[in-house]
C-alpha cells in the first residue's frame, strides 16, 4: 500500500495523461518518479516497472549516446537542452527537451518521425531540382508578376540574357513576350492559380539581342502570396525549323504535283488508304482515306490492283504496270509505280505509290494503232495486186525473151515481197495489240519444220552458211507458219545482225519439258542494257553500231508473241561484239489451248 501511494500520481499530473508526448519527471539519482501514459507506451513497459528505476541502469546501452551527454549538460549546467534522436529499436524519431527542476530533470519525447519523413522527401525533391537546374538541359527559372529573379545557365543561355542582367533585374518576361502572345500567359496564370499549375504551351520570347526564341514553357506555384512560379523552359527552334522545313517541302511536293495528274499515295497492310495527294479525279481525300480499292473501283479492276498490290507486300518489290481503274467518272489509264513501304525495322508496313493519269497518252496510242492496222490492211491490196501482174509480166516477157525486162521485173518482185512482209508485220503487231492474232492448231514435226525453214532462207541469204545440229524428234501442237514465221525472223536477224560472219548455228534439242531451238550468230551482239527490251514493240537498239541496220523493231515482239501463245518462252544470251544467241522453248505438254 505503500509503495503504490508513494508513486500514486497528483491530480495536476494526471493532465499530462492526456498528451500525446511522452513526459519523464526524473530524480537527482536518475530515478523516474513520474511517467505519463504515452511515456510508458514509447518504453513498451508499463509504469509501475519504470518508477523508481534508475535511467541508466535500466537502460545502460544509452549511456554511449546523445541522450546521456545532453540529459547531464541539462543538469550539471542548470540549463534546459533540446535534441534530436533516433531510436534504433523503435525506429522512431523525437524530439527530446529536458528541463532541470529542483526535484531532477522534467523529461519530454516527442515522436517526430512524420515530420522528419516529410523533410527527407523535402530534401530529396530539393536535391533533384537542383539536379535539373544544374544540368541546364532545361531552362528554369522563378518569376512573379513581372519579373524573373532566379534562373539557371540554359534559361539566359535560351534568351541571351546575363546573371547581371537577372541580379538587376532586367529580365522582365512582361517586355520579353510578343504583345499577342501575352493572353496565353494571363490564362496560364489564371490556370496557376486556381490549379497551382499550368498546362504547358508554346509561345516565343524575344531574346536581348531583338530577335525571337520559340519555347515551350510549363510551370506550378511556389509561392500563393505574393504569387511567385517556378517554370521549366524547352527551347523548340530546332523543332520549329524542321516543322517548316517538313512544312515547306510538303509544300514543294504539292505545287510541284499541282495539275500534274499524278497521284501519291500510302496504303496500310491491309491495303486501306492511310495518306493521299491529288486523289482520283471525282473523289476528295476523304472519299479514299479509310477505304480500299475495292470500294472505289470497278469490282475486277479492283481485284487486279489488289492482287499487284498484295504481291509489293509480300515480296518487298517494287511493281509498275499500266492499269485500267473505272471510277465515278468513267474509266482511266494510270501508270502506277508501286513500293513496299517499311518501317524502322525494315519490316513491310504497307505500300506507297504514285500513279499517273495516261488516259491521253494511251488513247493516242490506240488511234495510232488503230491507223497502223487500217493502212496496212489498205496497203496490202494494191501490193498484192502489183504483185501479181509483176508476176503474169515476168512470164510473158520471159516467153518473149526479154531478158533485161525479166531481171527489172524480178528485181520490183523482190521489192514487193519486201514490202509484203513488211505490211504483214505492222499487220501482226496491230493485231497481237488488240488480242486478235489468230492461230490455227495442228501437229507441227519440229526437225522437219526446221530443215524447210533453213532449206528456203538459205537460198535467199547466200552470205552465210546456216548449220543446223542436232534433232527434238518431237511433234507438237502449234501454228505452224507461225512458228515457221518465228525461226525465219530469228535467222533473218542473225544474218543481218553479223555482217562480217559468214555462218549461222541453229541446234535442236530437247529439255525435260520442252523442244529447244536455239539461233546462234556471230554477229555485233547486245548491250545487256538492251537485252531486256530487244522483244518490246518498236523498240531496236539506237547505238553507232547499229545505225546501218534497217528494220522496224517489230519481229521479234511478234516472234515473242507467238512463241508465249504456244505456251513457250524465247530467251537471249548475248555478248557485245560476240554475237547472241537467242533460244526458243516450246513445252511438250501444252496447258492451256491458245
Ligand atoms: P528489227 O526490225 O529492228 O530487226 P527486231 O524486233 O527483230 O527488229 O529486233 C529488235 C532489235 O533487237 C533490233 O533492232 C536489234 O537492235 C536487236 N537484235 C535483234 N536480233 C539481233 C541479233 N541477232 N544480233 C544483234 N542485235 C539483234
Amino acid at each position: 500500500m505503500l509503495k503504490s501511494e508513494q508513486y500514486s500520481i497528483p491530480y495536476p499530473f494526471m493532465l499530462f495523461d492526456s498528451l500525446d508526448e511522452g513526459v519523464y519527471i526524473v530524480d537527482t539519482a536518475w530515478r523516474y518518479i513520474y511517467v505519463n501514459n504515452k511515456a510508458a507506451e514509447i518504453q513498451g513497459k508499463p509504469r509501475e516497472e519504470l518508477l523508481g528505476k534508475n535511467i541508466w541502469e535500466l537502460y545502460p546501452e544509452a549511456v554511449e549516446t546523445v541522450s546521456y551527454a545532453q540529459a547531464h549538460r541539462a543538469v550539471e549546467q542548470n540549463t534546459p537542452v533540446s535534441y534530436e534522436v533516433y531510436y534504433p529499436l523503435l525506429e522512431t524519431w523525437f524530439e527530446c527537451r529536458c528541463y532541470p527542476i529542483a526535484e531532477g530533470l522534467i523529461i519530454l519525447l516527442q515522436d517526430i518521425s512524420e515530420r522528419k519523413r516529410q523533410e527527407e522527401a523535402l530534401r530529396q525533391i530539393q536535391a533533384r531540382a537542383r539536379r535539373l537546374i544544374d544540368a541546364n538541359i532545361i531552362g528554369v527559372v522563378i518569376s512573379d508578376m513581372d519579373h524573373i529573379f532566379e534562373a539557371n545557365d540554359a534559361f539566359l543561355e535560351i534568351v541571351g540574357y546575363t546573371r547581371e542582367d537577372l541580379a538587376a533585374r532586367r529580365i522582365n518576361w512582361i517586355a520579353m513576350t510578343p504583345p499577342e502572345l501575352l493572353p496565353l500567359d494571363m490564362n496560364a496564370i489564371q490556370e496557376l492559380k486556381e490549379h497551382g499549375t499550368f498546362t504547358p504551351f508554346e509561345k516565343a520570347y524575344y531574346r536581348k539581342d531583338g530577335s525571337l526564341v520559340p519555347i515551350l514553357i510549363g510551370g506550378a506555384v511556389l509561392e500563393k502570396d505574393p504569387l511567385q512560379w517556378v517554370c521549366f523552359i524547352l527551347d523548340i527552334s530546332e523543332q520549329k525549323k524542321l516543322e517548316q522545313a517538313l512544312r515547306e517541302s510538303e509544300e514543294r511536293m504539292r505545287i510541284a504535283l499541282k495539275g500534274s495528274a499524278i497521284i501519291v499515295y500510302q496504303q496500310d497492310r491491309d491495303l486501306r488508304y492511310t495518306w493521299i495527294y491529288n486523289p482520283l479525279p471525282g473523289y476528295t481525300v476523304e472519299d479514299i482515306v479509310g477505304k480500299t480499292d475495292a470500294d472505289l473501283i470497278q469490282a475486277e479492276e479492283a481485284a487486279h490492283l489488289i492482287a499487284i498490290k498484295r504481291r509489293v507486300l509480300e515480296t518487298g518489290q517494287n511493281h509498275q504496270e499500266v492499269i485500267k481503274a473505272t471510277g465515278i467518272t468513267g474509266m482511266r489509264y494510270f501508270d502506277l509505280s508501286i513500293e513496299p513501304l517499311r518501317d524502322g525495322n525494315g519490316e513491310v508496313i504497307g505500300v506507297t505509290g504514285t500513279s499517273m493519269d495516261v488516259t491521253e497518252r494511251i488513247e493516242l496510242e490506240h488511234r495510232k494503232d488503230n491507223f497502223i492496222s487500217m493502212a496496212s490492211h489498205e496497203l496490202r491490196t494494191p501490193i498484192t495486186v502489183l504483185k501479181g501482174f509483176t508476176q503474169l509480166l515476168t512470164k510473158q516477157f520471159e516467153q518473149q525473151g526479154m531478158h533485161e525486162a525479166v531481171s527489172m521485173l524480178k528485181k520490183m518482185e523482190s521489192q514487193s515481197n519486201k514490202l509484203v512482209s513488211l505490211i504483214d508485220e505492222l499487220l501482226d503487231a496491230s493485231k497481237i495489240q488488240a488480242g486478235r492474232l489468230d492461230f490455227e492448231e495442228e501437229p507441227v514435226d519440229l526437225d522437219t519444220l526446221v530443215h524447210e525453214t533453213v532449206e528456203m532462207l538459205q537460198e535467199s541469204n547466200p552470205t552465210h552458211v546456216l548449220h543446223v545440229n542436232g534433232a527434238t524428234h518431237k511433234v507438237i501442237q502449234g501454228d505452224k507458219e507461225r512458228l515457221g514465221q518465228v525461226l525465219t525472223n530469228l535467222i533473218t536477224n542473225a544474218v543481218k545482225y553479223s555482217p562480217q560472219a559468214n555462218s549461222v548455228d541453229i541446234t535442236l534439242s530437247t529439255s525435260k519439258k520442252a523442244a529447244l531451238i536455239s539461233v546462234r550468230d556471230y554477229g555485233i551482239g547486245i548491250a545487256k542494257a538492251h537485252q531486256k527490251h530487244i522483244f518490246d514493240r518498236f523498240y531496236r537498239v539506237h547505238d553507232p553500231s547499229t545505225k546501218t541496220f534497217k528494220g522496224l523493231g517489230m519481229g521479234l515482239y511478234i516472234a515473242c508473241d507467238i512463241v508465249k501463245r504456244h505456251g513457250g518462252d524465247i530467251t537471249v544470251q548475248s555478248a557485245l561484239g560476240k554475237g547472241s544467241t537467242f533460244t526458243i522453248s516450246l513445252p511438250l505438254e501444252k496447258e492451256e489451248p491458245f
